[in-house]
C-alpha cells in the first residue's frame, strides 16, 4: 500500500490535479493507493477570512464565497467533460450552500468560536477531495473516503489530538469494506466521539496523510509538494537552499518543528514508529530525486544537515534571587504553563540558577504572564523574585543534524558567523541530544542570519558581498567598471558573489537588493529620485544584508560622520575619503575598535599612495613584530606632478591648473600645494605605526607666500601668478646646486613633518618621475636599506583598484 498526499499547490487548479492524478497513476502501477489531498491552495485562509469577517459584521463573507465557488466550479469544468459534470457540480453547490448558511449564522450571532471554525474549514478538504476524486475516477475507480469516518480525535478545536486506537481499527474497517480500490481521503479534518468535525492543526493534510499509512502499514508515504524535497533552508529566505536527498526522521522532526514548513511535524512520528519510509517529492517535477526521510540515511559528508527557524517569538525570563539553590521552581513555572495550555518552545537556565528563560509562541505571552506572575505571587511580593518580563519581536534559528554530535567547533562557526554580521544572541539553546542548536535573534536578522549560516555550512566556497557605493564620480565611476568587468573571475576564483546594491551621489540614490545593473547606473542615478547621506546610510542598515560594505569614494567631511553607526552594526567602511583617518585622534581610535569590536573592517588603503600597499605593507611589518623607525615619503601626486613638470618656461600657476585638469589634486587644489594633505597622509602612517599623533603635531613647512590661502580657489590662482617669482627662484637655487624639488614627508621618532626639499642625485626620491609616489620604511628589520614601496600614486584607475583591494579584503575577513 501507498499514502500519497497532494498539498495545497498541487491541486489548486484543474491543470495541477490533472498532474496528481497522472502520479497516482503511475502509483498504481506498482500497488494500491491512498490518495489524500489537501484544500485548493488558498481555499483554507480564504474560509478563514469569511468566517472572521462574518463574525465582525463585515458582510464581504459573501463575496468571498462566491469567488471561491466560482474557482472550485471553473476547476470542475476545465477537469470534466458536461456529462460527468453533473454530481459534482451538485457537490460543490450544496457545500457553498451549507458554507453560505454558516457564515449567515457566525453573522447573525456575531461570533466565531473553535467548534465554528473547524467546521468551516473542513469544507476546503471536503470539496477539493470530491473534485479530485471525480477527475481520477473519469479513468481510474476511486472511492471517497469520509475522513471524519477513518480519523478520531478529542474535541480540542484546531489542533485535535487523534485517538490512534480508534482511528487504526476505523481505517482497517473500511479497508475491508472496500478490498482494493484507489481511495481519495481529505487531509487536515477528522472527527470527535459525538461526530463534530475538528481539524489537525494548519497544515495536518501530511498528518491525515500519516495517520492513514500508519494504520494501513503501507510500504511507503509520499508527500508531494511545491518544492523538490526538504531543503538546507527555507527556500523563500534563501535562494540558493538545496533539496536534501536524505535525512533521518529525528533531522526531518527537528527542522519541521523549528519552522520549515515543507512537513507539518506531528507527520513523522506514525510513520517512525512503523518505520515507513516517507518520500517528499515536487508535484511539477517528479523526475526529480526529493527527499527520502528514513532510519539510517546515507551518511553525508556536512556536520549540518538543514537551517530553519520560527518567527513570533517571546522570550520570558523568570528571575530573582530567591531562587537560587531553591527546588522546586521550574516546576513550578511549567506547571503554571501547562495549565494555561501554553507550549514551551525553548528553554535556557544559566547554572547560577538566577534565572529561567522559556522560549513562547508570541500570541501566549499575555496568558503566560498573567499564570506565571499569579503562580509566583507571594515571592514577587516578598521581592524575591521579579515579575515575568516578556522580550518581544523574536525568532529562533536552529541548525539540525545528527552529525553535530561530538564534533566540536559548530557553535564557534555559528557565532563567528553571526556576529560578522551583527547579528545579536538573546538566548541559546542545544540539547544533549547535540542534534540541534537553536539560536534566539531579533525576529528582524532572521533572513540575514540564515543566509549568512547558509553560506557558512553549505557553501563554504560562497560568499555574498553587498556594496553600498558613495561618490560614483572619476574614482567610483572607475570602480563600478572594475566591479562589473571583474564580477564573474570573483564568483568564480574566489566565490564571492559582489553586488552593489545602492548608488548615491550629492542628490540621487538608486538601490536594488538584487545587485544593480553595472551598465546601466548612470542613466539610472540621474533619473533617480532625491535621497540625502542621512538617508543613504540608513538605507544600508534597514535593509540590513549579509555583509555589507560602504564604500565611500567622496572626500565629503559628512560621510565620515556615518562611520561609527555603521561598524557598530558590523557594517564594514571601505574609504577613499581620508576625512576619518586623519581626524581627531580620538575618533580615528574609536572607528578603528568599533571594527574590532564589531567583527567588520575599517579600510582605508587608499588614503595614502591611491593604489599602492602602503598601509597594507605597514599593518605586515607591525603585526609581524617589527618597528617603524623612520618613515619617508613624497606622497603627493600633484606636487610630483607640479615640481617635476615646472622648469620656468611656463608659469606655475599654469602647470597647478594643468596638474587639476588631468584629475591629478583634491578637488581642492589648494589642500596639495599647502601641504595639508600630505600632513594628512604621513599623520595616517604614524598613526597606522602605532603613534597617537594628531593633525596638530604634524610640522607643515609651506612653501606657498600666505597670501595665496587667503581667497577661494581662482583668488589662489591669481596669487600663485603674482607670486611667478617667489617659484621661480625655488627652481633656479635648486637647479643651480644639481638637485631637484621634492616635496618630502618624514616620519622620525614620533615626530612627523611636510616640506619642500631640494634633494641631491643620491637621494632615494631624486628620480621620482610624473605621479609616482614612494615611501622608504626604516624599521628593525629593514635597519640598513630600507623596504621600499613606490609605484604610481595618483589617478583614477590605480585608486579605484586601491579601493576594490581594500573590498575584496573586507569581503574575505
Ligand atoms: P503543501 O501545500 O504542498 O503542503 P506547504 O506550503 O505546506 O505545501 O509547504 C511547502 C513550502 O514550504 C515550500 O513551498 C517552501 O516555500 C516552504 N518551506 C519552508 N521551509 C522549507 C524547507 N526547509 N524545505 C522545503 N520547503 C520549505
Ligand atoms: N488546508 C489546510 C491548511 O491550509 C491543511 C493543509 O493544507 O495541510 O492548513
Ligand atoms: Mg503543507
Amino acid at each position: 500500500m501507498q499514502v500519497l498526499k497532494f498539498g495545497g499547490t498541487s491541486v489548486a487548479s484543474a491543470e495541477n490535479i490533472e498532474k496528481s492524478c497522472a502520479i497516482v497513476r503511475a502509483a498504481l502501477a506498482r500497488g494500491p493507493v491512498v490518495m489524500v489531498v489537501s484544500a485548493l491552495g488558498g481555499t483554507t485562509d480564504a474560509l478563514i477570512g469569511a468566517g472572521r469577517a462574518a463574525a465582525s459584521g463585515d458582510y464581504r463573507y459573501r463575496d468571498a464565497l462566491a469567488q471561491l465557488q466560482q474557482r472550485h466550479v471553473a476547476a470542475a469544468q476545465a477537469l470534466l467533460p458536461p456529462a460527468a459534470q453533473p454530481d459534482i457540480t451538485d457537490v460543490l453547490t450544496r457545500g457553498f450552500s451549507e458554507l453560505l448558511q454558516l457564515c449567515d449564522g457566525i453573522f447573525s450571532l456575531g461570533e466565531l468560536s473553535d467548534r465554528t471554525l473547524d467546521r468551516l474549514m473542513s469544507y476546503g478538504e471536503l470539496l477539493s477531495s470530491q473534485l479530485v476524486r471525480e477527475a481520477l475516477g473519469a479513468r481510474t475507480a476511486a472511492v471517497w473516503a469520509d475522513a471524519r469516518q477513518l480519523i478520531r480525535t478529542n474535541a480540542r478545536f484546531g489542533a485535535a489530538e487523534v485517538n490512534v486506537a480508534v482511528t487504526r481499527a476505523q481505517v482497517q474497517a473500511f479497508k475491508s469494506a472496500h478490498p482494493g480500490e484507489v481511495w481519495v481521503v481529505p487531509g487536515f479534518i477528522a472527527a470527535d466521539d459525538q461526530g463534530n468535525t475538528t481539524t489537525l492543526g494548519r497544515g495536518g493534510s501530511d498528518y491525515t496523510a500519516a495517520l492513514l499509512a500508519a494504520a494501513l502499514d503501507a510500504d511507503v508515504l509520499e508527500i508531494w509538494t511545491d518544492v523538490s524535497g526538504m531543503m538546507t533552508a527555507d527556500p523563500r529566505l534563501v535562494s540558493r537552499a538545496r533539496p536534501i536527498a536524505g535525512i533521518s526522521y529525528q533531522e526531518a522532526m527537528e527542522l519541521s518543528h523549528f519552522g520549515a514548513k515543507v512537513l507539518y511535524s506531528p507527520t513523522i512520528q506514525p510513520v517512525m514508529e512503523r518505520g515507513i519510509p516517507l518520500w517528499i517529492k515536487n508535484t511539477f517535477a517528479p523526475a526529480d530525486y526529493g527527499t527520502l526521510v528514513e532510519v539510517a540515511p546515507p551518511p553525508s559528508s556536512e556536520v549540518v544537515r538543514g537551517l530553519s527557524s520560527i518567527g513570533n517569538l517571546s522570550l520570558l525570563n523568570l528571575e530573582g534571587s530567591g531562587m537560587v539553590g531553591i527546588p522546586g521552581f521550574s516546576k513550578r513555572l511549567f506547571e503554571a504553563l501547562a495549565r494555561e495550555r501554553i507550549n514551551v518552545v525553548l528553554i535556557t537556565q544559566s547554572s547560577s540558577e538566577y534565572s529561567i528563560c522559556v522560549g513562547v509562541a508570541a500570541a501566549d505571552v499575555p496568558g503566560a504572564q498573567a499564570a506565571v506572575d499569579e503562580e509566583f505571587a507571594p515571592e514577587i511580593a516578598s521581592g524575591r523574585i521579579a515579575p515575568l518580563r516578556p522580550e518581544n519581536g523574536l525568532a529562533i534559528v536552529a541548525l539540525v543534524g545528527e552529525n553535530m554530535k561530538n564534533h566540536p567547533g559548530i557553535s564557534g562557526r555559528l557565532f563567528g558567523a553571526l556576529g560578522q554580521n551583527g547579528v545579536n544572541i538573546r538566548a541559546i539553546a542545544q540539547g544533549s541530544s547535540e542534534r540541534n542548536i537553536s539560536t534566539v535573534i531579533r525576529a528582524a536578522d532572521v533572513r540575514k542570519a540564515i543566509n549568512v549560516l547558509h553560506e557558512a555550512f553549505f557553501e563554504p566556497a560562497y560568499k555574498q558581498v553587498n556594496l553600498y557605493v558613495l561618490g560614483p564620480g572619476n574614482v567610483g565611476g572607475r570602480l563600478l567598471a572594475q566591479l562589473a568587468k571583474q564580477q564573474q573571475h570573483l564568483q568564480q576564483q574566489l566565490g564571492l558573489q559582489v553586488r552593489v546594491v545602492a548608488i548615491a551621489n550629492r542628490r540621487h540614490c538608486i538601490v536594488d537588493e538584487n545587485g544593480l545593473d553595472l551598465a546601466a547606473w548612470p542613466a539610472a542615478l540621474a533619473a533617480a529620485g532625491p535621497c540625502t547621506l542621512e538617508e543613504f546610510t540608513e538605507l544600508i542598515v534597514s535593509r540590513n544584508l549579509r555583509n555589507s560594505i560602504l564604500v565611500d569614494v567622496t572626500a565629503n567631511p559628512a560621510a565620515a560622520d556615518y562611520y561609527a553607526d555603521l561598524l557598530a552594526k558590523s557594517v564594514a567602511v571601505v574609504a577613499c575619503n581620508k576625512v576619518a583617518a586623519s581626524s581627531a585622534y580620538a575618533n580615528y581610535a574609536r572607528l578603528k575598535a568599533l571594527a574590532q569590536d564589531f567583527n567588520t573592517r575599517f579600510l582605508f588603503e587608499t588614503n595614502v599612495g591611491a593604489g599602492l600597499p602602503i598601509i597594507g605593507t605597514l599593518n605586515d611589518l607591525t603585526s609581524s613584530g617589527d618597528v617603524v623607525r623612520r618613515m619617508e615619503a613624497v606622497l603627493s601626486g600633484t606636487l610630483n606632478f607640479v615640481f617635476n613638470n615646472y622648469d620656468g618656461s611656463r608659469p606655475f600657476a599654469e602647470v597647478v591648473r594643468q596638474a587639476q585638469a588631468e584629475g591629478y589634486t583634491e578637488p581642492d587644489p589648494r589642500l596639495d600645494l599647502s601641504g595639508t594633505d600630505v600632513a594628512r597622509k604621513i599623520l595616517i602612517l604614524a598613526r597606522e605605526a602605532g603613534h597617537p599623533l594628531e593633525m596638530s603635531d604634524v610640522q607643515i613647512e609651506s612653501f606657498l607666500p600666505a597670501s595665496c590661502l587667503e581667497g577661494d580657489v581662482e583668488a589662489f590662482y591669481e596669487q600663485l601668478a603674482v607670486h611667478e617669482a617667489h617659484f621661480r627662484a625655488l627652481y633656479d637655487a635648486a637647479t643651480a646646486e644639481g638637485k631637484r624639488l621634492k616635496f618630502v614627508a618624514r616620519f622620525n621618532d614620533g615626530a612627523a613633518a611636510v616640506g619642500l626639499q631640494a634633494v641631491l642625485p643620491s637621494h632615494d626620491v631624486y628620480e621620482l618621475r610624473g605621479k609616482d609616489n614612494i615611501v622608504l620604511f626604516y624599521t628593525d628589520r629593514y635597519a640598513e636599506q630600507p623596504l621600499v614601496v613606490k609605484g604610481a600614486g595618483a589617478g583614477a584607475e590605480v585608486t579605484a583598484a586601491g579601493v576594490f583591494a581594500d573590498i575584496i579584503r573586507a569581503a574575505r575577513l
